[in-house]
């Protein structure tokens, strides 16, 4: 990164061109006052036009030829800094939400109070944000789904979407229609206008100088000029972003408070961008992070998502732990990690996550059913070691398992139906799988979560948590032909080392008690 010649200007003459917009509000707040910008030239920074999404380039364009300003801002502007490829591409703009809205054909307005525009390229969508007065909502206000809606086609669509269960028929194929695209709150308290219309105070709608400080971290808080190429700093994120280092802006704690999904935050780019988190941002963490069973559990369900398939789960992890936020996201998980450290279910669990951040990195899909399934591993151990050591093998005692360990982390993070189906099909596959009996074993082959409950079986046999030979024996029968496959399952049916008579052989019964959680009681014994 090329160190900034800065120049420096308070409120710079090309922020005042524009009338009718939003930005010449009076300031609603001493927050809102002009600051002094610190501004980097094209020659004193390394963000390049050809890394930018062509999508996001016409976006800021057609902005700019309309006549207004037109910035990138938030994490791909950091990202571009550091060299990544941003996830998505944020625009903020003076323009007001209707004005984008006339502006681009394929634009669908979404949100009440404050409206952000949504700019559609085929599935690739643009957020185009006019900026934030002190008095809009924190983004924590915005809407977030809530659980019936996350169970509806519209949420579920956008969560596969991103994290692709793949199921070809679930694949959304125009933007979900949008029924908060409203205005149905009352304008007049917001915002005051002279007779021409020309706008005198907006308590939602601001300028660049008001937007930049409901932003989270320094290094979240860079606009990238398309006038001129230049990025805009209020707050010493250039150089935080150059020094790795994360900082919220204002005082920590205050900014937890308002909204402590921060801290989640935090974590994620921690783990994510490989930064320092400052001594000041991280100090309230552990003090503050019970505030985090006060969000919305859908809202945390999808801050999980961002932290555990987005690339960085197995770091997220130990982030997670290491500043205790665990313990408010996923309670016992944390609690069966404390009691059981380094158990086979916690390393089978790191291993999972890192398999599924390479999954990520080759663009291959990963799902939440699989996460979760992993996130609960152990606790479900627990529970199932509860029932009389006969039971720990039927189906319905491992469901109960299953029903109970969601049940404690549901309230935190409210996952998903169709994937709590997905992962309890996972869990009640395992019994089928370490016991294949004849023409069973065919059926089970086709069941439709097979490929995911296969996937578990490995991984628990890679850590002695279930039979290896048993793991052989299924690669053999997928890789068989039809001829071959039969014969394999006709000798499953009497087959001791993958199945024996009632598939409950000693070792295997073994196995499988470790594997449930005991095994972690042996202070991480087996493999
Ligand atoms: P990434 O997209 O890589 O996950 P990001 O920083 O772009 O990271 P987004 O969730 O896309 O994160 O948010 C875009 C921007 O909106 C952020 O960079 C930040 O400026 C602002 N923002 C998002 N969430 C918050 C929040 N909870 N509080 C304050 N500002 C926020
Ligand atoms: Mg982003």
């Amino acid at each position: 990164m090329q160190k900034g010649k800065a120049r420096y200007y308070r409120r710079p003459p090309q922020l005042l061109k524009r009338n009718e917009s939003a930005l010449n509000s009076t300031p609603a707040s001493p927050e809102a006052a002009p600051r002094l910008a610190r501004i980097i030239p094209r020659d004193g920074h390394s963000i390049s036009r050809s890394r930018i999404s062509p999508d996001a380039l016409r976006v800021l364009y057609r902005l700019r030829e309309a006549g207004f300003q037109a910035y990138l801002v938030g994490g791909c502007v950091r990202d571009l800094m550091l060299g990544l490829e941003p996830k998505d591409f944020d625009v903020a703009t003076d323009a007001l939400p209707e004005q984008v809205k006339r502006l681009f054909r394929n634009c669908r307005l979404v949100g009440r109070r404050f409206r952000l525009a949504h700019v559609f390229f085929g599935r690739d969508v643009i957020e185009v944000a006019t900026f934030r007065a002190s008095g809009a909502p924190l983004p924590a206000e915005e809407p977030v789904p809530t659980r019936d809606e996350l169970d509806e086609a519209e949420a579920g669509e956008s969560i596969d979407a991103e994290f692709g269960e793949a199921d070809p028929a679930d694949e959304p194929v125009e933007p979900p229609a949008d029924s908060r695209d409203v205005h149905d709150f009352d304008e007049s308290l917001e915002r005051v206008v002279d007779e021409s219309g020309r706008i005198l105070r907006d308590n939602i709608y601001g300028s660049i100088d008001d937007d930049v400080w409901r932003r989270d971290f320094t290094c979240n808080a860079l606009y990238y000029n398309i006038a001129d190429f230049s990025v805009w700093d209020y707050c010493g994120g250039f150089e935080d972003v150059a020094a790795r280092r994360l900082r919220l802006i204002g005082d920590p704690e205050t900014r937890y408070r308002e909204d402590p999904v921060r801290m989640l935050r935090a974590a994620r780019f921690e783990a994510k961008l490989g930064f320092s988190i400052e001594p000041a941002t991280a100090e309230p963490m552990a003090r503050l992070s019970e505030l985090l069973a006060g969000v919305p559990a859908a809202r945390l369900f999808d801050e999980t998502l961002k932290l555990f398939l987005t690339g960085h789960g197995a770091r997220s992890y130990a982030v997670l732990k290491q500043r205790g936020l665990l313990e408010v996201l996923l309670p016992n998980l944390a609690a069966f990690v404390r009691r059981y450290p380094g158990s086979a279910p916690e390393r089978m669990l790191v291993r999972g996550l890192e398999n599924t951040d390479a999954r990520v990195m080759a663009d291959k899909p990963v799902t939440p059913a699989f996460l979760f399934a992993l996130l609960i591993y152990g606790p479900v151990g627990v529970e199932i070691e509860k029932a009389p050591r006969a039971r720990w093998n039927e189906i319905g005692t491992i469901l109960d398992a299953v029903d109970q360990a969601l049940r404690v982390i549901q309230p935190r993070v409210a996952v998903h139906r169709r994937f709590v189906l997905g992962l309890r099909d996972m869990f009640a596959l395992q019994p089928r799988l370490e016991a294949p009996r004849g023409r069973r074993a065919l059926r089970t082959l086709e069941h439709p979560r097979f490929r995911a409950g296969f996937d578990l079986l490995q991984l628990r046999a890679e850590f002695g948590m279930a039979d290896a030979a048993i793991v052989r024996w299924w690669e053999q029968l997928q890789s068989a032909n039809p001829q071959q496959r039969a014969a394999l399952s006709e000798a499953s049916a009497g087959a001791p080392a993958v199945g024996g008579a009632g598939g409950e052989s000693a070792g295997r019964r073994r196995g499988r008690r470790r594997g449930r959680g005991g095994r972690g009681r042996g202070g991480g014994g087996g493999s």
